[in-house]
């Protein structure tokens, strides 16, 4: 991604020499108007910047990202930056990359390509804990989110016990690739091996945080219906959104063909 644009404005309202290219002058003149003060004459640039860093209340780590510059652009012009996307659904050194065992790669390559890291980093952040868990569930069609529905209505055997899910097609996140669920296994410390799912644990909390620390939806921190199992990629248009508005905006994206992140 380029941050072209947002260090050009920064360097244009510090009255800098405009380059998009950041050195020493320019974050002399970062460190002066966001510490009210020039800094020492022997602070290298590393001090500088993380001098910047730490009063912005950004990660401190001498190397500044999109998150450091959208901060500093705020600071400096008092607007957002232009071209620093939001972080809630960018991929971006999440994760290895790294494929997942077979059953979950079954389900991931039904997500949006933008999901499918989210979810593989999920898995193995997860497994770095020491917990096994897997993609269960990924996209569903309308007329299998139907045929979900109709169970335990017009599908025998009919009762509120044998529902499973309160969404006909068009009405889950899961109708539009943003959404997927997980299951924890054991029986084996080999993800290929662990068969036996676990479908109560405390367990899934500690998923569901590692799930909302990569910038996912937890179902877990749903207040009409908890849903541990369940996480999707929330589009940046919709940050703000009720749950049905933004089902609203999938459904007439997908009806005239607009991505769902777009
Ligand atoms: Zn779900």
């Amino acid at each position: 991604m380029s941050l072209d644009t947002t260090i050009r404005n920064v360097q244009s309202a510090l009255g800098t020499t405009v380059d998009g290219n950041p050195g020493p002058a320019t974050w002399a003149a970062i460190h002066t108007k966001i510490l009210g003060k020039k800094p020492a004459s022997s602070a290298g640039l590393d001090a500088i910047i993380r001098a910047v860093q730490k009063k912005l209340g950004v990660f401190v780590d001498g190397s500044p990202g999109p998150a450091t510059w959208a901060a500093i652009h705020l600071a400096v012009t008092a607007k957002k930056a232009p071209d620093v996307p939001k972080p809630s659904d960018q991929s971006a050194g999440i994760g290895s990359g790294k494929t997942a065992d077979s059953r979950s790669e079954g389900n991931i390559v039904t997500l949006h390509p933008r999901v499918q890291p989210f979810a593989r980093a999920l898995i193995e952040r997860a497994a770095g804990q020491g917990i096994i868990i897997k993609a269960t569930s990924g996209t569903r069609s309308f007329a299998e989110q139907d045929k979900l529905y109709a169970k335990g209505r017009t599908i025998p055997p009919i009762g509120a016990k044998h529902t499973v899910t309160g969404a006909k097609g068009g009405f889950s996140n899961h109708n539009f690739g943003i959404a997927f669920d997980i299951t924890i296994f054991t029986g084996s410390s080999d993800p290929e091996k662990a068969k036996t799912p676990v479908y109560e644990s405390p367990l899934y909390k500690v998923i569901g945080s590692i799930g909302t620390g990569l910038g996912l939806d937890w179902g877990g921190n749903w207040k009409s219906r908890v849903d541990e199992p369940h996480f999707q990629l929330r589009p940046a248009w919709a940050a703000d959104m009720e749950e049905p508005a933004m089902l609203t905006e999938l459904r007439k994206r997908k009806d005239i063909g607009k991505d769902p992140f777009a």
